[in-house]
């Protein structure tokens, strides 16, 4: 047998994605700015924002849209046909309420190009709505600050306890208590993880669900000092603010996405550590941060220059 002429050393037409593991679930996905976010919980059968629909996404039977910007809904149209098509069931899809008349035109008019009555259903949310998919798991959307209508979406995992006062009890006194009446169970709400799409600093980094949850997915787009116009064109987050709102935050993994292609994750970790100091970044994880990871410079030379991010 002939030996190629050539040996391929990688491919840059193969897109890896990562993997973050926190212990009962994972986080997959991909979000560069202006080119692709995605991120998905398997666990919760969620996904957060559509990307160009990689395949690993399709799984997910809840989709959370987080705004309308490209790089965000792009695959919205080829993930529900792709699932028709191998017989998975219909997705739902949570959205801004602003964008519901839009996206199901979008839609309507994928059936009629591809003659196919491609099922989906469009849960349309407001900032504080709780969308429940279990008696034990809801989905809370939480206000964010981009460009027109944005929400976040934070996966709550709902627990039902015994009333303090009532431990102790025996079963058959629980039952007759219940019998007439008394509320015997208090509910509380656990954030387990909030995914904030695009945003600028603002109110959504008081949210308690934010605040608290055990896992923050946040962007932070731009790390250079004369990058402050453009995140503040773009409403997106500069490493200078995102170093302000860190303090206030009381979550155990913070992963921060959408970075510019025009810095890179690894110097923009490097940036945030001078920001922040090594301690706190213990807790701070970039998505994209997997072997390979380019440095600034290095990613531009292989394809168009970089878009600004939207
Ligand atoms: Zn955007």
């Amino acid at each position: 047998m002939e030996s190629p002429p050539f040996k391929v050393e990688k491919s840059f037409l193969v897109q890896r994605f990562a993997k973050l593991n926190f212990g009962s679930f994972h986080l997959i996905g991909y979000s560069v700015a202006g080119e692709e976010t995605v991120v998905q919980v398997p666990e919760w059968n969620v996904c957060f924002d559509f990307g160009r629909a990689p395949h690993f996404a399709l799984t997910s039977d809840i989709v959370c849209l987080s705004h309308g910007h490209m790089d965000h809904v792009a695959g919205v149209g080829y993930f529900l046909s792709q699932r028709f098509f191998q017989g998975m069931k219909p997705a739902t899809v949570l959205l801004p309420r602003e964008l519901e008349r839009s996206v199901d035109m979008l839609l309507m008019s994928w059936r009629q190009v591809e003659r196919q009555t491609t099922p989906y259903t469009l849960v349309p949310m407001a900032a504080n709505q709780m969308y429940e998919v279990r008696r034990d798991f809801g989905i809370r959307a939480v206000q964010t600050h981009h460009g027109g209508p944005s929400l976040g979406y934070v996966l709550i995992s709902i627990r039902e306890k015994l009333k303090p006062e009532l431990v102790g009890k025996t079963g058959p006194e629980l039952v007759e208590l219940k019998k007439s009446g008394v509320d015997i169970q208090y509910r509380i709400e656990v954030p387990m993880v909030a995914f904030l799409g695009d945003t600028t600093d603002g109110t959504v980094f008081e949210h308690p669900d934010v605040v608290n949850a055990e896992v923050l997915v946040t962007e932070c787009t731009f790390f250079e000092p004369d990058h402050k116009s453009k995140a503040k064109h773009g409403r997106h987050l500069h490493v200078d603010q995102f170093a302000r709102i860190l303090p206030g935050l009381k979550n155990k993994h913070i992963v921060v996405t959408h970075v510019s292609r025009r810095t890179g994750v690894r110097r923009a970790q490097r940036i945030l550590r001078k920001f922040v100091g090594s301690a706190e970044m213990d807790r701070i994880h970039f998505l994209m941060d997997f072997e390979g990871a380019a440095d600034g410079g290095d990613m531009e030379d292989a394809g168009p220059p970089p878009a600004d991010a939207v």
